[in-house]
């Protein structure tokens, strides 16, 4: 791969594609830069320019759009970088929040920046990070994975590699299905602490608290509007405690070719003990007092 270097607000030839952020169901959520920028831009690519419409006549935006959305990025790809390779600016957008989670984008992102063209992200409103900061569950690590797979058999297959992961995990998923996929993640996870924020920055925002089972249980009545399922981090493993003495487990690392001091490293980790412990049963000392 040949190191290439985008200078975003150099002068250029060429268009920018601006990737732009809207409201997740606050208007107020609009930046002013996200406005002034699809004032500015010669074309708006929306996933569905009705639906942008509105949101261009609140601001009282006058900038033309074009459809881009699922069913046809393949075909728009080459037409919108004709324009940009022609000098003419494009800002992309989706129905809500930040284009490419969970939403179109990422094809055009890749095109553009492929033909060397300047890609100029805006920051803004997203569901996810938006819910995280709030849930109480450790922000980081986190692990965004969007929408499961629908079905059965792909779903418990992505949330098996997902279940001994130590971070937080966010999903987003659709009030008809909140129930089954909670119940299903307690069935491959175990019933760990979840949150659910539903209805984001509108008037019924709220954050619901509890385990993955009774949070399915609250779901099956209650699941109105659109939601963000943030799962807790996998519990650490407890170490599995060996009946073998300490000083035979690090003679048998050593047999099998590991120095002494990674021997002694590995097997108190594994023993959930100190190293000195470890270090002291293998050079056969007595323990000071104060372990
Ligand atoms: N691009 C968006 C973003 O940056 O968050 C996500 C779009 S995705 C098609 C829609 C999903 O995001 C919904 O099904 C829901 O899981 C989540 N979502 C979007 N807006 C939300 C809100 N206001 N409150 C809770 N979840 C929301």
């Amino acid at each position: 791969m040949t190191l290439t270097q985008q200078k975003s607000f150099a002068p250029h030839d060429t268009g920018t594609l601006y990737l732009v952020p809207t409201p997740i169901g606050n208007l107020e959520d609009m930046t002013v830069r996200a406005v002034h920028t699809l004032q500015q831009v010669d074309l708006i690519a929306a996933e569905d320019t009705r639906n942008t419409q509105k949101l261009l006549n609140h601001f009282e935006i006058t900038t033309k759009q074009i459809s881009f959305h699922e069913h046809n990025t393949q075909a728009r790809i080459p037409e919108l970088l004709a324009k940009l390779v022609a000098g003419q600016s494009i800002a992309q957008v989706s129905d809500a929040g930040m284009p490419s989670i969970s939403d179109p984008g990422k094809e055009l992102v890749r095109a553009a920046i492929d033909a060397g063209l300047p890609v100029v992200p805006l920051p803004g409103a997203n569901a996810a990070t938006t819910a995280l900061i709030a849930s109480g569950l450790p922000p980081q690590p986190f692990m965004f994975y969007g929408f499961l797979p629908r079905k059965a058999s792909e779903q418990r297959a992505a949330l098996a590699a997902l279940s001994t992961q130590p971070q937080t995990v966010i999903f987003y998923e659709s009030p008809y299905r909140l129930a089954k996929t909670l119940t299903t993640i307690a069935d491959v996870f175990g019933d760990r602490e979840a949150v659910l924020a539903r209805e984001l920055t509108k008037k019924f925002e709220e954050f619901n608290r509890g385990t993955l089972l009774e949070l399915a249980d609250w779901a099956a009545d209650n699941a109105r509007g659109e939601f963000v399922v943030m799962v807790a981090p996998a519990p650490e493993q407890a170490p599995t405690v060996s009946d073998t003495p300490l000083r035979d487990q690090v003679l048998a690392q050593i047999a099998a070719g590991a120095k002494p001091n990674p021997a002694i490293k590995a097997v108190a980790k594994a023993n959930g003990v100190p190293r000195q412990v470890v270090y002291n049963a293998y050079h056969e000392l007595e323990a000071p007092d104060d372990l």
